[in-house]
């Protein structure tokens, strides 16, 4: 049972996040936590963290940068999925599984933070990266190409291999318009609308009350993204 194995666990969790608060779902239970992601910087992270029962489905996760009292989403990148929630790791990383310590997932997620300040500093995903590897190879391209930079590891998924070197020569082969049209039809949208629900940012920012679990999880809520 996912929620006693979950339940048995939160008094370790608020030990390693003090922050740490817990709101019930009819789904299951929601987390709230900040991580101070590098000692001394001065925004923190705080993360909504949707932790459903169901086996199989999976956590939904927001972060958001706070800094003297505003909050900031994290994003966009395609380190973040098109509901504007954390990407940290593929299942085939094979770091967390349902049912696993919160703790370890917490401390995945601020390294997924702290991957993003890096981004904003210094202009590099530093780490693996995933581009949409499930999709049509003429969507994976193109959305390579409008997301990985020449300096970053490919988004194939290479853990050497950087993305001038992989596949950016023959991502270029393609009928960018073709790739777009392509890309549209898989991510509806497509990036303009990479963003988080506007119920989660209302709470996050303390403007509303914890959103229904069924309402912003894509899988409980039956929208694949
Ligand atoms: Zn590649």
């Amino acid at each position: 049972m996912l929620r006693t194995a979950y339940e048995g666990q939160l008094k370790c969790v608020a030990e390693a996040y003090p922050s740490l608060r817990i709101f019930p779902d009819n789904d299951g239970m929601w987390l709230l936590a900040k991580s101070s992601v590098i000692p001394s910087l001065q925004r923190e992270a705080t993360f909504l963290v949707a932790l459903p029962y169901r086996p199989g489905i999976g956590p939904r996760t927001w972060g958001f940068w706070a800094d003297a009292g505003s909050y900031g989403w994290i994003g966009p990148r395609h380190t973040n999925f098109q509901d504007g929630s954390v990407c940290a790791f593929s299942p085939t990383d094979r770091v967390w599984f349902d049912g696993d310590d919160l703790r370890t997932l917490l401390d995945l997620y601020s390294v997924w933070a702290a991957r993003h300040l890096h981004l904003e500093v210094f202009g590099r995903w530093p780490g693996k990266q995933y581009g949409l590897n499930d999709a049509d190879p003429r969507v994976q391209a193109y959305y390579r190409l409008r997301e990985c930079k020449d300096h970053e590891l490919c988004g194939c998924g290479s853990e050497t291999r950087r993305y001038a070197e992989c596949c950016k020569p023959s991502d270029q082969q393609l009928d960018i318009i073709v790739g777009a049209s392509l890309f549209l039809r898989h991510v509806p949208g497509g990036f303009s609308t990479r963003r988080p629900p506007q119920s989660v940012v209302e709470f996050v920012e303390g403007r509303s009350e914890i959103p229904r679990m069924a309402d912003v999880h894509p899988t409980l809520a039956h929208v694949i993204f």
